[in-house]
């Protein structure tokens, strides 16, 4: 049987509890997503900004250790620039600073006047113009990152000679071949790519690359690129961005303050992202297990819940339809404080229900004053053994003269013998005939199975008795009674009725005290 009750009570909560869990999972999920993508985003720009920090530093602190030492050597060699020993004393200075791949003396003219390591080519040589910017700025200078002859990408450091009169006599230069091995190219020109595809790159002050990972930009202008425009303007920081090939980026850029570089060290987002991704996975692969278990629990005790709700409902079904009257309601074992008040409240009503109900059929079908079965139930007789097509007799009774009764002892012993009466007949019928009162005096006696002629047999008798019956206080009564059967007298059911009582009354008009027999119908093929 289709338990309807049961399907929407326990799937309804089931559907909330399931949507319930769902929509905090999902939430949870997307939160915990957009965190966890939030917190590794800062990771990786703090650890790449530590990292470029720290290159920057050294870089910064190379590039001071080089001034400091041009700045002395420089202060010492002033004295005599056209001292004899002067090709040792810079073979000397370049020595002691590994880093610097050639040293190189000028005159106030821009001639250069002497090399470390030596070269006769470029003894005699004009240096740039820029020489000339040195009487203004007194003070050393990096030049912008340039291809020598020999195409060694260099920068030089450039510390510029005075005399005891403060006037400029000349210059000291260092230049470092940045590719070439020494401390730069040990510190930013290795290793520029990490596993993850993490890489830095360093661009000078005009935004052209120095370090790359790919050697051919090197030399390449990357102003447009946001993080470059930051460094020009001697910022630092982080930023997300899309780098020229289109990648997304999470860059941090620091600038170096001695040199005017800057250091860009960055991740691709998508690497970040990636990362977040599994993380999410592997917390949904330990999760889910266990929601799935949550919501196992979650069903048997919502069925375990509901169950005796659902027999108290299907039971409610049932007496709504009249069906099983005197089913008990049913018996549960719940837990659940609010189905077993609910069900005692339930079985209590039933049972008020039932008694009401009988009352009120029995009220309906009988007469209060004899007992006997009332007019309307003697109809519903009939008509089913009209139904049943089965023989039976009909007796229609009326009490001889009880006017005569009630206007000498009074309605009140009328009444008693209205009950008398009723008495006697059920008592001589026994159970082979039912008795109803009619209304007022008359009543009436169905003799199921039995014939006309033992019907007149049973009236004649019943007439009897009574005339030689005492009643109460002594006193007699009489009846007058007539007699139709069905079919023998008419197999008309609407007429039967009327035939015996037509016979009743051809009894009183005959004296009273009697038994006549209904006139039988003429059928229809006589
Ligand atoms: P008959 O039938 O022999 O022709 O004469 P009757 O005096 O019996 O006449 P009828 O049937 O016309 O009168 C019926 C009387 O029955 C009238 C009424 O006062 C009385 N009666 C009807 N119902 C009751 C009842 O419930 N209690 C009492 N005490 N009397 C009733
Ligand atoms: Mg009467
Ligand atoms: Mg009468």
């Amino acid at each position: 049987m289709v338990r309807r009750g049961d399907f929407k009570l326990r799937h309804l909560v089931n559907a909330f509890v399931f949507i319930s869990v769902i929509t905090t999972l999902s939430v949870s999920i997307a939160i915990s997503y957009h965190n966890e993508k939030k917190s590794l985003i800062r990771m990786t720009f703090e650890l790449n900004k530590i990292y470029a920090d720290k290159v920057a530093e050294t870089v910064d602190g190379l590039f001071l250790g080089l001034k400091q030492g041009l700045k002395v050597t420089g202060a010492y060699l002033q004295k005599d620039l056209n001292r004899p020993d002067m090709f040792e004393q810079l073979e000397l200075f370049r020595h002691n600073h590994s880093s610097l791949n050639t040293v190189t003396l000028v005159n106030r003219a821009g001639i250069i006047t002497q090399t470390s390591p030596y070269n006769k080519d470029l003894i005699g040589k004009k240096i740039g113009p820029d020489i000339d910017k040195l009487f203004i700025q007194q003070r050393p200078i990096i030049s912008e990152p340039y291809f020598t002859t020999t195409n060694y990408l260099s920068v030089s450091i450039i510390q510029p000679l005075f005399n005891e009169y403060g006037e400029f006599i000349g210059a000291l230069g260092g230049t470092i071949h940045l590719h070439e091995t020494n401390m730069f190219n040990t510190i930013l020109g290795d290793k520029m790519r990490g596993e993850d595809g993490s890489y830095f790159f360093v661009v000078s002050s005009e935004g052209t690359l120095i370090y790359h990972p790919e050697p051919s930009r090197i030399g390449e202008k990357v102003v447009e690129n946001p993080v470059v425009a930051h460094l020009l303007e001697g910022k630092s920081g982080v930023q997300r961005l899309t780098n020229t090939k289109g990648v997304d980026m999470l860059a941090s850029f620091t600038y170096m303050k001695e040199s005017r570089w800057g250091i860009v060290a960055q991740t691709p987002a998508n690497i970040v992202l990636k990362a977040t991704r599994q993380l999410v996975m592997q917390v949904l692969i330990v999760v889910i297990p266990i929601l799935l278990a949550f919501m196992l629990v979650i069903y048997t005790l919502i069925r375990k819940m509901s169950e005796p709700l659902v027999r108290l409902a299907n039971y409610a079904a049932k007496l709504s339809t009249n069906n099983l009257e005197h089913e008990e309601p049913p018996r549960i074992h719940s837990w659940m404080y609010e189905a077993n008040k609910l069900h005692k409240a339930f079985s209590l009503a039933v049972s008020h229900l039932r008694t009401e109900f009988d009352d009120l059929s029995h009220d309906a079908q009988t007469d209060p004053l004899t007992g006997l079965y009332n007019r309307r139930t003697l109809e519903l007789f009939m008509t089913n053994l009209f139904s049943q097509e089965k023989r039976f007799s009909i007796l229609v009774l009326d009490i001889d003269n009880f006017k005569h009764v009630n206007d000498s002892y009074g309605h009140e012993f009328g009444d008693n013998m209205l009950q008398f009466l009723a008495e006697s007949l059920q008592k001589s019928l026994g159970k082979s005939g039912v008795c109803f009162r009619y209304g007022g005096e008359e009543f009436v006696i169905l003799l199921p199975g039995t014939s006309l002629q033992s019907a007149l047999t049973r009236a004649e008798m019943l007439r009897k008795t009574l005339e030689e019956t005492a009643g109460p206080g002594g006193k007699h009564i009489t009846v007058s009674i007539g007699v139709a059967s069905f079919p023998e007298t008419t197999s008309v059911t609407d007429k039967l009725f009327g035939l015996a009582d037509k016979a009743l009354y051809q009894a009183k008009s005959l004296g009273r005290n009697r038994v006549e027999l209904a006139k039988k119908e003429p059928t229809l093929d006589c």
